[in-house]
């Protein structure tokens, strides 16, 4: 369901658009709908409130909880159940985070994703995103929600744009704490930079994972056909326009993107932009063939890239990263017997999800006092 559809079903219920923002902020809020400074039956009409509890019912059983899974550090990983029986997966981070779900599967394949195993089962509606916030603020506090879940972003931009528009604006949430997180498409770029400054407009985050065409073809299969070269320049364009410096991923995968030359590749892309990169080393799965490289080398890795004018931030990733992890949780239930009960996942870390979030602040207030 689109956020589109309820505002319709309101505006046929005889809503006025004063009525169908209140609606909409107290849901996004998982506020109750008769809280607010006024009581519904001093604001709302009476057509719209006989039709409301039907209507929020229907919405509420949007994104309903299926399990919860908590982790060491403070991070929770909630199974969330969506309409016609499918299930994805969002993540709550320690300090006010959110990461959620855009897509349920993805067509984008990376070889080292569970997620991407499966290809795109389907499309997470606007409304169904945003219902992942308010599930996930029954729980706890959500200042910041970063789109780093199942599924690609701009492979379902509509819905995505629409939900980040309604969290930055009736949501509550600050515009660079919205985290747009994709790998890279032209149509993904030129929707976002013709947003205008008076919208809500999200940081970025880029995977990026190789500065080999030919090498990150292979790695991310069905991505949009940009070079790295391409994909930094985008970027740059956006980070200059919106004052949010791109946070660049790198799933660090022994063996196959940590060489020297690599690193040497990073320097020549990413030297003078105005840019983060985050190294996080691959959280191995064991359907899948990869291996985490030593944390003694990424962090040489890492130190290699500062001392060369590069800002670049080691994430711990003791059980789930950015890309690489998400899917397990659902590929789990999903090839769990029916009477089984649920098993605790070893969810540890969501360190890197979190970080990517907090990161954008303090390099978008240095940019802003002229560091
Ligand atoms: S890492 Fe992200 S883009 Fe790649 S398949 Fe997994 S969900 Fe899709």
């Amino acid at each position: 369901m689109r956020i589109e559809h309820i505002r319709q079903r309101l505006a046929d219920l005889g809503a006025k658009p004063v009525h169908i923002q209140r609606v909409l902020r107290l849901w996004a809020q998982a506020l109750p709908q008769e809280g607010g400074k006024r009581r519904p039956e001093d604001f709302l009409p009476q057509s719209v409130r006989e039709g409301l509890d039907a209507l929020l019912a229907e919405v509420m059983g949007l994104a309903t909880l299926r399990s919860a899974h908590p982790g060491a550090d403070g991070s929770e990983r909630l199974l969330v159940g969506l309409s016609g029986g499918q299930t994805c997966e969002s993540v709550l981070l320690p300090r006010d985070g959110l990461c959620v779900s855009s897509q349920v599967g993805c067509a984008v394949g990376c070889v080292f994703c569970m997620t991407g195993q499966d290809g795109l089962l389907r499309q997470i509606g606007s409304a169904e995103i945003v219902a992942q916030v308010a599930l996930a603020r029954t729980r706890r506090p959500v200042k910041k929600v970063v789109f780093m879940g199942m599924g690609e972003p701009s492979h379902n931009l509509d819905n995505v744009l629409e939900a980040i528009d309604l969290l930055g604006t009736l949501g509550n949430i600050g515009h660079k704490n919205l985290v747009f997180s994709t790998v890279g498409d032209p149509r993904a770029f030129e929707r976002l930079l013709s947003l205008p400054a008076a919208r809500v407009r999200p940081a970025l985050a880029l995977s990026l994972h190789s500065t080999r065409a030919e090498l990150r073809a292979r790695l991310l299969p069905r991505a949009a056909p940009m070079t790295p070269e391409e994909l930094v320049d985008a970027g740059e364009r956006y980070a200059r326009a919106t004052g949010y410096p791109i946070q660049y991923q790198w799933t660090l995968l022994e063996g196959i993107n940590d060489s020297e030359a690599e690193m040497e590749g990073i320097v020549r892309l990413l030297h003078g932009k105005y840019a983060l990169m985050n190294l996080i080393p691959y959280n191995e799965v064991d359907a899948l063939d990869f291996k985490r490289p030593s944390w003694e080398r990424a962090a040489e890795m890492a130190r290699w890239l500062h001392r060369r004018g590069i800002l670049t931030k080691l994430r711990h990733s003791a059980g789930q990263d950015v890309d690489g992890g998400c899917g397990q949780l659902r590929a789990r239930e999903s090839a769990r017997p029916a009477h089984r009960k649920p098993v605790p996942i070893p969810l540890v870390s969501a360190d890197t999800l979190r970080a990517v979030a907090d990161s954008v602040q303090p390099l978008a207030d240095r940019a802003r006092e002229g560091g």
